[in-house]
């Protein structure tokens, strides 16, 4: 069985679409539409992050020196980790030839997993060169998992830049992972489902969380090892940790998991609307779920309340990076009293946003896509106090004196829940510190 991504779906626009904007409405608000140049990492980023949770699973990157280069600067830091992922440079004389490059990845995979016998699951990249995206990598899968299945599951998905941002690898990579998923037997009592790569210590936080409010049954994919995949079935109801999950999603639901409406976890009140939605669907009364919850709450407020005195009043512009950039708006405007220009997201997923977009303030524009030399000149009229966006964009924004905090970073870093929640609102506070220092 396979799920395909839906492009209209959960996807931003492609390029080469007509830069013109347009204005929609979302719910009952305008929502500006750019379909222009846009400036983003590309969906091999999440190996980063997806590496280290996965600890028996390998990525391969079937790809160009390009991809190599992107993959040894941006993980640079895992240099004295064992490795757990790589990039086969396919080269001219390789993809001159499909039938070769199919030859190519089976030598390489061969030779791999020889080595490394350790690996068992094996994820085939797909990267944007176009000769490489001529490659049938869903075909070379199931012919490898043929071969080495008795030990390496081999599975495909798609990290190419045309069509994704940098966090949609994750979703490409953890969609292609539901097909494999074990059928939960129908009589099964229900199991609750958090989907989303968090790291270790608040996956166990969420744990024990769910475990004392009585939810015993708590599974998180991607789990820590691929041999712990997770059954689903009719009776799973699952909790999205990360908005940018949208093809994910709908392969857990085709497999007839059902989604529990909830904002983001992410502050005080993401993280309770979150565990609430689980409370209510699972059972869990009033009382039990306030008891739980009240030191987390008391403990966050108060680790938030440090950083106000920094962030309050202050003006904040997203640029469209990761797809975090509305529940992280709505946090830094409801928790910390700070002001949204523009929250600009690369795609705006309305059913799995609509609870933030609830809480979101009506006088913050909202963007979908992006035409980076008009969000540019937006950016620069207002002035804001703090720029939200990509490594590209960050280091011209900071010569002209514009506060800026890099987006990839709010997506390596534990940010969900109450135990993170001061850290959370401190990496936006560091830079306006670092900012004030270098005025004395
Ligand atoms: S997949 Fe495409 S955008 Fe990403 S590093 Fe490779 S060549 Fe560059």
């Amino acid at each position: 069985m396979t799920c395909r991504p839906a492009l209209s779906d959960s996807h931003p626009p492609e390029p080469g679409t007509p830069s013109s904007p347009s204005f929609g409405v979302c719910g009952d608000r305008p929502l500006l539409r750019e379909r222009g140049q846009h400036e983003v990492f590309c969906g091999l980023a999440g190996i980063i992050w997806l590496h280290r949770k996965i600890q028996d699973a390998f990525f391969l990157i079937i790809g160009s020196r390009t991809c190599a280069h992107l993959m040894q600067s941006a993980a640079g830091v895992m240099i004295f980790a064992e490795p757990r992922f790589a990039t086969a440079v396919l080269e001219e004389q390789d993809l001159a030839g499909l039938a070769d490059a199919q030859d190519e990845i089976d030598r390489v995979v061969a030779r791999l997993l020889e080595r490394r016998p350790d690996i068992r699951l094996l994820f085939l990249v797909g990267s944007c060169p176009s000769e490489v995206i001529k490659i049938d990598l869903q075909r070379a899968a199931l012919r490898l998992s043929k071969v080495h299945g008795a030990r390496t599951r081999v599975v495909s998905y798609s990290g190419s830049g045309l069509e994704t941002t940098f966090t949609q690898g994750e979703d490409a990579c953890l969609a292609a992972l539901v097909p494999d998923l074990p059928s939960a037997a129908a009589d099964e009592a229900p199991d609750l489902l958090v989907v989303g790569t968090l790291p270790d210590v608040v996956e166990d936080q969420f744990g024990r969380l769910f475990a004392e409010m009585g939810i015993a049954r708590t599974a998180f994919l991607p789990p820590r090892r691929s041999t712990a995949l997770p059954a689903i079935g009719p009776k799973t109801r699952f909790l999205l940790a990360q908005p940018f999950l949208g093809d994910t999603a709908r392969c857990l639901e085709a497999r007839g998991a059902r989604r529990l409406a909830a904002p983001f976890p992410f502050g005080v009140e993401g993280t309770t609307g979150w565990l609430a939605a689980a409370a209510q669907a699972f059972g869990v009364d009033d009382l039990t779920f306030r008891r739980v919850t009240a030191p987390g709450r008391e403990r966050a407020a108060r680790a938030l309340e440090r950083q106000r005195a920094t962030l309050e009043g202050k003006r904040v512009f997203f640029f469209p990076e990761s797809q975090l950039e509305i529940p992280l708006a709505r946090f830094l405007v409801r928790e910390l009293g700070m002001e949204a220009i523009e929250i600009g997201t690369p795609y705006l997923h309305r059913a799995h946003l609509a609870e933030e977009l609830a809480l979101l303030p009506a006088t913050a524009l909202l963007s979908e896509g992006q035409d980076v030399d008009r969000q540019l000149d937006r950016c620069r009229a207002a002035r804001p106090d703090l720029v939200v966006c990509g490594l590209g964009l960050a280091n011209p924004l900071e010569a002209e004196g514009i506060t800026t905090k890099w987006s990839i970073e709010l997506v390596f870093s534990p940010i969900h829940g109450y135990e993170q929640a001061g850290d959370l609102a401190e990496l936006f506070a560091r830079p306006l510190l670092r900012r004030a220092l270098l005025k004395v």
